[in-house]
């Protein structure tokens, strides 16, 4: 798994076929030089670097759908790219994916925004980032936030499923979405724009394409949902007295703190002395060292909802069960960002120390302290200078299970035993009840795991799906399930 191209041909297209896309698209909607198609299909950390002939970058809905047209009659596999953030390599063409790249960076507007009905509808081309700052302009607050907000795009969000650190409260990308416009693999519009809280009239369709990672059909805009802004907002840096002590510290959480919890993030030593070592701006908010952290917020709506004190309470509580060492809580909005961006740093600052073997996996939360003692267990008897690096979003049992490198150890050498380390994590994992990935997607990294571990039943059932919405598998193939194609 170290930083490779495949090293397959680029596969030529069909006569005429970039001309007609030009057509369609304009010189300035088509990338055809290798400089211009490179970072298209360099995977953000540099691990993995793909090819295609081109880059078709439509800027309406109606562009999309001749070029998916284009494409399903020339027979052109289509990989659709949002930001190109995404950590499963589900966005990028690759030689043997036969595939163009339809990026939808150019379709970027905010339609329509209704703060009454607390929606907003935008192209899937918009920066996630620049829809929260387009919801907090009329008052309003759009919850989905992750460490990639100022690249990643919401339709690589809605088409990953993305997490990121609000779960516990608003849920992943599927529930913050209610309607989609969606252009098929054959090229036509399905117009599901609905703004609608209910609508149970047949299936409900926007599902089935939010967390395909573009193996359907290219999602073209959507309809969110925002919430009342925050006004008030409590941050908190707490240290454990162990591990085991995360679970009853949330429960308490949501018992004092109660629906204002928003995160609740775990970080173990390792991460802050990474973070200490290698970021800029970065202090310990604790005097001493200790081996676990949690990270938790809690915002509200409103000026009324007292949160300070419902902190302190909540701090004394957790201080008299002995749940807690030591704690820090923001006195202001610059020190509740220090924290965060120390939070970042956890999950930056790993490249720093080498090679990474990542886990993305959830299991339930009962289980989460034995899961990680389990998991540290197997990994050191494998290796037994492997550094554990486990963190993340603990509040929705969502753990990024990382290994770093053994510090004496080459990083290609170490990055050799991926399968292997991948095989003994994730035997645990499925063994606990849990996922083998919880956020970031299949695509091309994780689909020999994912087929190791669904049951043929649910594969198939997956395959019919996509069998009777892209009969010619041109929609990302080999990402999230085989390529089928001859
Ligand atoms: C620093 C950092 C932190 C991160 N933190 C988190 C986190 O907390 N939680 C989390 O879930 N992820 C996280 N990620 C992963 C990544 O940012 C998310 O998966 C993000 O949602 C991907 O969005 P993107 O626009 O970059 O999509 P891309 O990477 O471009 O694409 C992702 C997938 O979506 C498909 N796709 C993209 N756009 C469309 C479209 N319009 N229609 C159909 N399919 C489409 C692609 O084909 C691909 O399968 C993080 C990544 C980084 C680098």
């Amino acid at each position: 798994m170290a930083s490779h191209s495949t090293g397959a041909p680029l596969p030529t297209l069909p006569e005429g076929f970039l001309a007609a896309l030009r057509q369609i698209v304009d010189d300035k909607g088509l990338l055809t030089a290798a400089e211009e198609i490179l970072p298209h299909v360099t995977e953000q950390r540099g691990r993995f670097v793909g090819a295609t002939a081109c880059v078709v970058k439509p800027a309406t809905t109606q562009e999309v759908a001749e070029v998916m047209k284009l494409c399903c009659d020339h027979n052109v596999a289509v990989v659709p790219q949002g930001g190109n953030t995404g950590l499963v390599s589900a966005g990028i063409a690759f030689a043997e994916d036969r595939a163009i790249i339809l990026s939808l960076s150019r379709m970027n507007r905010v339609r329509n925004l209704d703060p009454l009905n607390n929606t907003m509808t935008v192209e899937a081309g918009c920066i996630l980032q620049n829809i929260q700052d387009a919801a907090a302009r009329v008052d309003r607050f759009f919850p989905l936030s992750l460490g990639s907000e100022g690249t990643c795009q919401i339709g690589g969000n809605i088409a990953s499923n993305a997490g990121g650190i609000n779960v516990i409260r608003y849920g992943n990308s599927r529930a913050l979405v209610l309607g989609l416009e969606v252009v098929t693999a054959e090229g036509e519009v399905w117009d599901g724009l609905r703004s609608l809280r209910k609508d149970n009239t047949g299936y409900d369709l926007k599902q089935l394409f939010i967390g395909s990672e573009g193996t359907l059909g290219v999602i073209t805009a959507a309809v969110l949902k925002l919430f009342p802004a925050t006004k008030e907002r409590s941050t908190a840096f707490i240290a454990l007295g162990q591990l085991e002590d995360a679970l009853p510290l949330l429960s308490l959480a949501q018992s004092v703190i109660g629906e204002a919890l928003n995160s609740f993030e775990l970080i173990p030593r390792i991460g802050m002395d990474f973070a200490l070592k290698h970021a800029q701006d970065i202090t310990d908010p604790l005097a001493q060292p200790h081996d676990w952290y949690v990270l938790l917020e809690a915002s509200a709506g409103t000026q009324q909802a007292n949160l300070p004190t419902l902190f302190e309470s909540y701090l004394e509580l957790a201080l008299e069960k002995g749940w807690i060492t030591d704690a820090a809580l923001a006195q202001n909005t610059a020190q509740a960002d220090s924290f965060w961006r120390l939070r970042e740093n956890i999950t930056l600052c790993q490249k720093a120390e080498g090679g990474s073997i990542k886990h993305d996996i959830s299991v339930p939360l009962s289980v989460i302290p034995a899961f990680i003692r389990k998991a540290n267990a197997a990994v050191e008897a494998y290796l037994p200078t492997i550094r554990p690096y486990p963190f993340g979003h603990i509040g929705d049992g969502n753990i990024h299970y990382n290994l770093s490198q053994p510090i004496a150890m080459d990083k290609d050498e170490y990055l050799a035993h991926w399968d292997a380390l991948n095989r003994i994590v994730h035997d645990i994992v499925v063994e606990m009840g849990g996922s083998i990935s919880a956020e970031h997607g299949i695509g091309r990294v994780k689909l020999k795991e994912n087929l190791h571990y669904k049951s043929p039943l649910e594969i198939r059932m997956m395959q019919q799906i996509k069998q009777s919405l892209d009969p010619k598998n041109l929609m990302n193939p080999g990402k999230l399930l085989p390529d089928t194609r001859k």
